[in-house]
């Protein structure tokens, strides 16, 4: 128990999995909030003595489990191990702990998944600049920034979408930075001194990066290295990256545009799944990564695109490369792993064919015809596929070795001399053992004699019961067993001997040789990790141009106009799933100064929300390099997207949606710029009508006369279309919707003009209001277009006045009906939410027929 206290003493923040045997234990308060969180019984040990202890166990095989659990809950966990087998020890084994496992730093979860970086981030602050940085320990990809203000901050750790941020401990905005966080978990991290960093971030290659960032890298890699305790961390180069050449897309941009993550419980519903068609994993994580960053300047976004358009151009060379990319291991991966020195024989056989996949891939980039592709695709140029390790690899491991190196059969006979010598001794050690039992059943004619061997006891003759009496008198008996006797001879001794040191000398010629291997594997770990990079950007053009081919994709213009011009436009996603062969194109023409807002009506599921979103879309696919679903575009580059939806399309949130909504839209007038595209989806409808048209008109005008920006707004107050009359910069747009047969039917279709303003009416009437209701309905709806009211009382008391309507004369008009126009008029409209009005509707509804 020492061992364990001082575990607990080195660590006293994390839970301490204390090895005994095939178990992790838990000790002490440790115990007890595992068996807590994890459901594990509570015993104890020494019970009954004074110093009894609470202890909960789980099997060491199962951890993995446990241990994901305990992360998700935000526990850090220290695995203290035996350092040595109980079986050659004499009294306690030595204890240590070897590895603190944190959600950012837990490389070996058998769940990793394989198209996301598991981010550890880390923030410094230095007098009001800030170092970012982000650090990737399963691919060994260390990234470094520095940016100006915190806001940039945020939006970078909402971008990244990291597991665990590391803040200096006296930071002023770590609730900031917990509202952008996501699941991620956030911890103090102590100062670090420019001493320190040097030591840390010691004969690391970096790009141009100094100050702040190179502090931030530094905390990230010393908060690694404590975790990982002995084992030295392959970190080949510190990568920066600039914030402010890619496009803005803060964390609500990125729900509501449903690019890596859906908010319906269909998980393909996403921009993400539905161009992702890459063939290896590296090249899944960077087309995540992209789709999550796009570009804003100009020319790298048209570099991209050049590399698309090489693909697009050359079906052959396409499905070629495509076919040799599937057929790539996770390299960057493994290339970590194998400079930990954590491969096994399998894992070198995926290396081996990986290099000769890789290879294959840049010979069939040779087949491209036109200049600009090769050109594009670097494919004059291959990268070092390690040749040499390939070759050791080629000439000594079987076609598919096994993962467990202690099961043999790993390498290729004639490989090696001396291990086949062994295998040759081993070979006919057991020959002369068939011969040797031969010969003893000969000379004394037991026929069922046999000569066998366990583990434990070696070589032994076993004569059964029945036949002891012929047993010869120099048999030595070795011992006794239930169905005979079991004896041994020199000569059989003699033999043993041999197969065993023949068995040893094999094993250890093997385990020899694939040290060697793992040596080189890790001396050329960092030439194929930067090969697995390659491939990955590789993979990522020859994945759009599948796209953009099988979807009917085309390149967009991208330039620095201020224009926004889509012919034909689709919702990328929308056109595969809901609408999958239906879907209805849509143009969007915006001008900045000139006509740069479109204010958008239509009745429900006209498509409203369809449309903004498909043009954010394309905006966002244009500038991370992709085609378009559309016919023709042209994207004056964006310095970033915003948008945001109403709080009663969002209801699943909870909480008080308005205050949330509200606080968004203070976000996007703050942070809009000229250059933005804003998408404004139903904003206002979580709070009372006028409140909300009134709040809705402010934001609308700010940004059709301040901001100036481009921008989309979606509406049902029908009032705000009279802004699309008297503004020169704003447009009123409708989605239609006509009349069929007494169904209504959606066309989709994004018409100039306003939305006739009876279309509530129109829907209610289909939904099944009854003729009464939607007549008292039209007439206060005229009263209100005349204006001579200017509020649904005022409407009610004339009306109560003067002749009634059929329906409210009804003098036959039963309890329920009358309950139903007496909830009517006593309703106060202007507290009223449109949810709350809806609801209300239903319920009269309900009374009415019933
Ligand atoms: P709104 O925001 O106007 O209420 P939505 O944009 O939510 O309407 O669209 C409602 C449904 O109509 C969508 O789920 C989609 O299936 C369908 N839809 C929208 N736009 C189109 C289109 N252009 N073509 C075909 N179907 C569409
Ligand atoms: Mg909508």
């Amino acid at each position: 128990m020492q061992q364990h206290a001082d575990a607990k003493e080195g660590y006293p923040d994390c839970i301490i999995f204390f090895r005994l045997g095939d178990f992790y234990e838990m000790f002490g308060d440790d115990a007890v909030v595992v068996s807590r969180e994890l459901d594990l019984t509570l015993t104890s040990r020494n019970k009954g003595k004074t110093d009894e202890i609470p202890m909960a166990g789980l099997p060491h095989h199962a951890a993995h489990a446990y241990i994901a659990r305990l992360m998700r809950k935000g526990f850090k966990v220290a695995v203290c191990e035996q350092m040595a087998d109980p079986k050659t020890v004499k009294g306690i084994v030595p204890r240590q702990v070897v590895r603190v496992i944190t959600p950012g730093t837990w490389t070996d979860s058998p769940d990793l998944p394989q198209s996301e970086n598991q981010w550890l981030c880390a923030v410094h602050e230095h007098e009001n600049c800030f170092g970012l940085s982000l650090f990737d320990l399963t691919t060994s990809e260390l990234l470094a920034a520095e940016v100006s203000d915190l806001a940039s901050v945020l939006s970078e750790i909402s971008r990244a979408r990291p597991l665990e941020i590391l803040l200096p401990a006296n930071i002023q905005f770590r609730e900031a930075v917990e509202s952008v966080a996501n699941q991620a978990q956030i911890r103090n991290d102590d100062e670090i001194t420019p001493e320190e960093s040097d030591k840390v971030l010691f004969g690391i290659e970096s790009e141009v990066i100094a100050g702040p960032a190179l502090y931030a890298a530094a905390r990230c890699l010393r908060f690694a290295r404590a975790c990982y305790q002995e084992k030295t961390f392959p970190i080949w180069r510190i990568a920066s990256w600039n914030p402010s050449g890619i496009l803005g897309l803060d964390q609500s941009a990125q729900r509501h545009l449903e690019l890596v993550e859906s908010t319906v419980a269909e998980k393909k519903a996403t921009l993400f799944a539905v161009i992702n068609r890459s063939c290896s994993a590296p090249g899944s994580r960077l087309l995540r990564r992209r789709l999550l960053a796009p570009l804003t300047d100009v020319r790298l976004i048209s570099q991209r695109q050049d590399q698309v358009e090489a693909f697009v151009g050359s079906h052959n060379v396409r499905t070629k490369v495509r076919a040799k990319l599937s057929e790539l291991p996770d390299l960057e991966r493994l290339a970590v792993r194998a400079s930990l020195f954590e491969l096994n024989p399998k894992d070198l056989g995926k290396v081996r064919d990986g290099l000769h996949a890789a290879e294959s891939c840049f010979l069939s980039l040779s087949g491209l015809e036109s200049k600009a592709a090769k050109l594009a695709l670097k494919a004059d140029s291959p990268p070092d596929f390690s040749p040499e390790l390939r070759n050791r690899l080629d000439r000594s491991l079987v076609a598919a070795p096994p993962a467990n190196s202690k099961e043999g059969a790993i390498f290729q006979n004639e490989f090696d001399a001396e291990l086949d010598g062994y295998m040759r001794l081993r070979t006919s050690g057991s020959e002369r053992i068939a011969a040797f039992e031969d010969e003893l059943r000969h000379s004394t004619k037991i026929s069922n004699l046999k000569v066998k061997s366990t583990r434990v006891f070696g070589w032994y003759i076993e004569v059964p019961k029945s036949q002891l009496g012929r047993v010869p008198e120099h048999f030595k008996r070795k011992q006794t067993v239930a169905s005979g006797e079991r004896y041994t001879l020199n000569d059989l001794d003699e033999i043993a001997e041999e197969i065993e040191s023949a068995e040893e000398n094999f094993r250890s010629r093997e385990l020899a040789l694939l040290r060697e291997l793992y040596e080189q594997a890790a001396q050329a770990a960092q030439a194929f990790h930067r090969l697995a990079s390659v491939l990955a950007h590789l993979d990522v053009a020859a994945c759009l141009a599948e796209v953009a081919v099988d979807f009917d994709y085309v390149r967009p213009v991208v330039d620095e106009s201020d224009e926004l011009e889509i012919i034909e436009g689709r919702h990328p996603v929308v056109e595969r799933l809901a609408a999958a062969g239906r879907f209805v194109p849509n143009d969007v023409s915006l001008r900045a100064r000139e006509q740069h807002l479109w204010l958008i009506s239509g009745p429900n599921m006209a498509g409203k929300s369809t449309f903004l979103r498909q043009v954010a879309l394309i905006a966002i696919l244009a500038q991370m390099g992709s085609f378009v679903p559309a016919q023709k575009a042209r994207i004056g580059v964006f310095d970033r997207v915003l948008s945001r939806v109403g709080a009663s399309d969002n209801l699943a949130g909870g909480e008080s949606t308005f205050m949330v909504e509200m606080r968004e839209t203070a976000e996007i007038l703050h942070s809009a710029t000229s250059r933005s595209l804003v998408i404004l989806d139903e904003v206002g409808r979580g709070t009372s009508t006028y409140d909300g048209l009134s709040i809705a008109w402010a934001v609308a005008e700010h940004l059709d006369q301040l901001v100036r920006c481009r921008a989309l707004f979606a509406t049902h107050y029908h009032e705000l279309t009279e802004l699309g009359e008297t503004s020169p910069s704003a447009a009123n747009y409708c989605v239609s919707a006509k009349q069929h047969k007494g169904e209504i039917v959606f066309l989709h279709r994004v018409q100039k003009g306003a939305a006739s303003r009876s279309y509530g009416v129109e829907v209610a009437r289909l939904a099944g209001i009854p003729e009464g209701v939607l007549c008292r309905a039209r007439g206060l709806l005229e009263r209100y277009e005349k204006g001579q009211a200017d509020s649904v009382a005022q409407v009610t008391a004339a009306d109560t006045a003067g002749a009634q309507l059929d329906f409210f004369g009804n003098a036959g008009a039963t309890a329920s009906e009358k309950e139903a126009i007496a909830t009517l008029r006593a309703l106060d409209l202007e507290r009223m939410t449109s949810l709350e009005s809806l609801q209300l509707l239903t319920k009269l509804q309900k009374l009415l027929q019933s």
